[in-house]
């Protein structure tokens, strides 16, 4: 303010001495009007640059102010360098806090659940990509709609109106279809006044695990079942009936058979627990190919003794010192499996040709060929499900659990390796198993 005065002053005071050089000419009263003219052009001047300010401010405002707009040297001037400071320290906040939101819906862009922002009207706010794939969203066309009305499933519609999302409802997504069901989990929590947050999660495989091992207990359950009720069975009569000798033993005959059903099933559950307990195999076992065929040969004849009462022509072409990494019962349990399954699925004359070779592209390959009653096209898929059977009767008459070719394909996996089965009826089946080049190797030889 006092700056001010003075400049005024100034002002007056150059006035009136111009005046005073005219007193002479004009009359006494030319100091005067000296003064008045110098307060005059002070206050041209002033409001000049207060205009020039207003104006600057209302570019400022539209974003299109001259930075170095001239307000000359007083109090406009100092106020114009204040509100620039102000604007730059708000410009900067308001920056810090747009970069602060991007964050924020970048990290729940991120996530991978769902999330959709709705207002008290329920209409779509904002939405993360998760949330457009599950509910058939678009972005730009989709933004501000209310989610009732593009979610039209009638369990979501009562779960919104009913009020109480304590809990979350389970609904399909948008590309759920009869082949490849999509479920989600719907949650709505409030927060604000009157907004939700609508959270989704994609629980497809969470359900299908949940019905695999209902399915795994039902059927566990019912291949125990069987034998059970028959050796009980079995128990009773020799508990109450008066039986001969000849029939007691062959009572006890099949009892026996239907604990060794027992037993074989309860070994291919804990492989298959075990299989899938443990750390798949490294690299620092070295499992001999040789030593492996000498006990898939001697579980052949074995197994042939036991089916056919003979033993049966089983052809090995391989050729010896070739080390596989990995684990030694995992990989005679998946090879020992396959030659078994040719033996008791292609009958007692049907050729069987197991070979061990390496493939064009470089991977070596264990299969097992049979000349036997081939499989028809729609079961290859299934084959290595548990429990999944083709010819159950000839499984279970032959010792079958229904676990095998799932213990095969876990095995192979556990060893980077690959199942192939090609199979025609009518012709036969080959079962083969492909290592990768680096888990095979030749023997190293001992020095000497
Ligand atoms: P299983 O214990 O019943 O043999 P697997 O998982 O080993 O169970 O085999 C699944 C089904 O595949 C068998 O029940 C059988 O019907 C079929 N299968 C397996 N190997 C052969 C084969 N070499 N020839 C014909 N069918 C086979």
């Amino acid at each position: 303010m006092f700056v001010r005065l003075v400049s005024l002053l100034l002002f007056a005071g150059t006035g009136a001495l111009f005046g005073g050089l005219f007193m002479r000419i004009v009359d006494t009263s030319a100091p005067l009007w000296g003064a008045l003219a110098g307060c005059s052009l002070w206050a041209g001047l002033d409001a000049l640059y207060g205009s020039r300010l207003v104006v600057w401010l209302r570019n400022e405002a539209a974003g299109q102010a001259h930075p170095d707009a001239n307000f000359g040297g007083g109090i406009w001037k100092e106020l114009a360098e204040r509100i620039r400071k102000q604007i730059r320290a708000k410009n900067n906040a308001l920056k810090e806090s747009e970069t602060r939101l991007q964050d924020f819906l970048e990290a729940l862009q991120a996530s991978p659940n769902g999330v959709v922002l709705l207002d008290e009207e329920g209409r779509m706010e904002w939405f993360n990509q998760t949330a457009a794939t599950h509910f058939g969203f678009e972005v730009h066309r989709d933004e501000m709609q209310h989610f009732g009305n593009l979610v039209r499933e009638p369990v979501f519609a009562q779960y919104l109106s009913s009020g109480d999302w304590s809990s979350g409802v389970v609904m399909p997504g948008r590309q759920n279809t009869a082949s490849k069901p999509v479920r989600l989990m719907v949650h709505l929590h409030p927060y604000g006044d009157g907004r939700k947050l609508l959270l989704s999660r994609d629980i497809t495989p969470l359900e299908q695990a949940e019905a695999m091992r209902r399915d795994f207990v039902a059927n566990v359950s019912h291949e125990i079942r069987t034998p059970l009720t028959v050796l009980a069975g079995f128990v009773e009569t020799m508990q109450t009936l008066p039986l001969q000798e000849s029939d007691k033993e062959r009572y006890l005959d099949l009892m026996a058979q239907q604990t060794q059903r027992m037993q074989s099933l309860v070994n291919d559950l804990l492989t298959l627990s075990r299989l899938e307990g443990n750390p798949p195999p490294g690299f620092q076992d070295w499992v001999s190919l040789d030593v492996l065929m000498d006990q898939c040969i001697h579980d052949a004849h074995v197994l042939s003794q036991h089916l056919y009462g003979r033993k049966r022509d089983v052809e090995f072409s391989l050729e010896p010192g070739f080390e596989i990494a990995g684990a030694m019962n995992e990989l005679q349990s998946a090879m020992g499996n396959l030659v078994a399954n040719a033996l008791r699925y292609c009958g007692a004359d049907a050729p069987i040709k197991v070979k061990w070779a390496q493939t064009p592209s470089g991977d070596f390959c264990f299969s097992v060929t049979d000349g036997g009653p081939g499989i028809a096209p729609e079961h290859l898929p299934r084959l290595t499900e548990r429990f999944y059977r083709v010819d159950r009767s000839r499984s279970r008459e032959s010792g079958g659990t229904g676990l095998g070719l799932a213990i095969v394909k876990h095995v192979a996996q556990r060893h980077g390796a690959t199942l192939r089965i090609e199979s025609q009826p009518g012709v036969g089946s080959t079962f083969a198993i492909s290592f990768p080049a680096g888990r095979v190797r030749l023997k190293q030889l001992q020095a000497a």
